[in-house]
């Protein structure tokens, strides 16, 4: 199937050539058709497959006829985040530039002036987060009477983030006959009774299997230790190797993105930070700077990096293991995009037993398992419930060995058992323990590990962290 096949005006075939795209991508040869009908659309897409195309394409030539009126915007395209919803608009503004649409983003964190300033112009796209909307709605800015088109993007992260409330309200100002398509990464029972409420007849189109992880990504889990900081000591070494270029790290907490940043930072590697409470034009110029590529390294949380496009990104790091499984595949799709390759590595600590098996159990296999410094000896992780027996098993039988080894590494820090409890108060005045830090090497260290007699969730103390190495520099 061609662009050309697909019903689109010459001036929009023009734009998408212009951005360099070939062949429509298989959401985008199922939705524009039925798009361009006027048909309702609910569509299962993962992320990174051209989801956000298969939407504005069409709704660009549908708006090309009929005119904007003031403050009733003829369309409207919910997301669930500032960073989307930008995206989302720069999209349109790529995709639409031989057409006079205009166009008006409603987020958070911004001016209302100028947003209300365009809206009294009247706009045939309206992009905007729920709450925005509603604020706006509230002082009446804005009617939705007129607005005969409705996008509801991202609804899996709507619903996480509770946002569907706001939704709800949203949809129940706009009129009954209206197109409306439905975008969700996943499609658990909840956004599927959503849907049922929302649309009409859809065309039903689903261009993975729900909560599947993008085939270009491969994936591995890396045993690390629970203590934060000798956590954080594993991450580093992940990170050193050579192949990382552009990475996101994810942390489960907003607060644990700040401490992570601040210690890669001394740690001397090219981090920032990215998450919520962070002002909306911090945001956008570290996203700028990393698409930019002047800092390698962004630490994130979900919600400030849920469905970013960041087509460069050749790794992610789950510093945390998501407590909700379909985070996982959402994180791990910000890499291998658009059929490019990329890496997810997840640190693992025995605390992440059943999350880490729930995860697996999602994806229907288990995720490799590698130790730093020998991603390509990967060996396959064992099943979920034999990891549980296995580690089970292991702590009766090697207790000693790990008891002794807890002792060696305890004595290499320089710090007891007691220290370790506390570990997370210790995060924020960090510093390296001796011999667990060097300077970025210029070759990988290849650590010849041996085979573990259990799995990767027990809380042994990883061989590359006991090596003997040079004295570092000061932290
Ligand atoms: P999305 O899933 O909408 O976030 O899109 C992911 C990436 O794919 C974006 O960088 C798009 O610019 C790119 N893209 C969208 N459609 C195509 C296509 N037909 N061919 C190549 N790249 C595309």
């Amino acid at each position: 199937m061609t662009f050309e096949e697909l019903g689109l005006s010459p001036e929009v075939l023009s734009a998408v050539q212009d951005a360099g795209y070939q062949t429509p991508t298989p959401i985008q040869t199922q939705a524009v058709p039925y798009v361009l009908m006027g048909r309702d659309v609910l569509g299962c897409a993962q992320t990174g497959t051209g989801k956000t195309a298969s939407f504005t394409l069409p709704m660009i030539d549908i708006l090309h006829s009929g005119r904007a009126r003031a403050r009733m915007p003829r369309s409207l395209i919910l997301e669930p985040t500032r960073e989307l919803a930008t995206q989302v608009a720069e999209n349109f503004e790529k995709y639409g530039k031989n057409h006079p649409l205009s166009m008006a983003l409603l987020i958070g964190g911004v001016s209302l002036v100028e947003q209300e300033k365009r809206l009294d112009r009247g706009v045939d796209v309206l992009i905007a987060t729920p709450g925005r909307l509603l604020d706006l709605f509230g002082r009446g800015r804005i009617l939705l009477a007129d607005t005969k088109i409705l996008v509801i993007d991202e609804s899996d992260r709507m619903l996480d983030m509770g946002f569907m409330p706001d939704v709800e309200r949203i949809v129940g100002l706009l009129p009954r006959s209206r197109q409306t398509l439905f975008f969700s990464a996943t499609m658990p029972p909840e956004i599927r009774r959503l849907a049922d409420k929302f649309l009409s007849s859809p065309k039903e189109i689903s261009v993975s299997p729900p909560a599947t992880a993008a085939e270009t990504v491969s994936q591995a889990v890396v045993s690390a230790p629970s203590l934060p900081k000798d956590k954080r000591a594993v991450l580093r070494e992940l990170l050193r190797q050579d192949d990382v270029t552009s990475a996101l790290i994810f942390c489960n907490r907003k607060r644990d993105v700040g401490i992570l940043y601040r210690s890669l930072a001394r740690h001397g590697l090219p981090a920032a930070e990215l998450h919520g409470d962070l002002a909306q034009p911090v945001r956008e110029q570290t996203l700028k700077r990393f698409k930019d590529g002047e800092v390698k390294l962004l630490v994130c949380s979900d919600v400030a990096a849920r469905g970013l496009d960041l087509p460069k990104v050749s790794h992610v790091f789950n510093f945390d293991v998501p407590g909700n499984p379909e985070d996982y595949i959402h994180r791990i799709g910000r890499t291998g995009r658009a059929g490019r390759s990329g890496q997810a590595f997840m640190l693992a600590t025995r605390d992440d037993r059943k999350a880490l098996a729930a995860i697996q159990s999602m994806l229907g296999h288990p995720i490799k398992k590698c130790t730093p410094g020998e991603s390509e000896t990967a060996q396959d992780a064992p099943d979920p419930a034999p990891v549980e027996e296995a580690a089970r098993e292991s702590r009766t039988r090697d207790t000693k060995a790990r008891e002794s080894k807890a002792r060696t590494g305890e004595a290499r820090n320089g710090k007891g058992r007691r220290s370790r409890r506390h570990g997370e108060a210790e995060a924020t005045g960090e510093k390296s323990p001796p011999g667990t830090e060097r300077p970025a090497r210029s070759e990988p260290t290849r650590s010849p590990q041996p085979k573990p007699a259990a799995t990767a969730f027990g809380d042994h103390v990883p061989a590359f962290l006991l090596r003997q190495t040079p004295v570092p520099p000061a932290a």
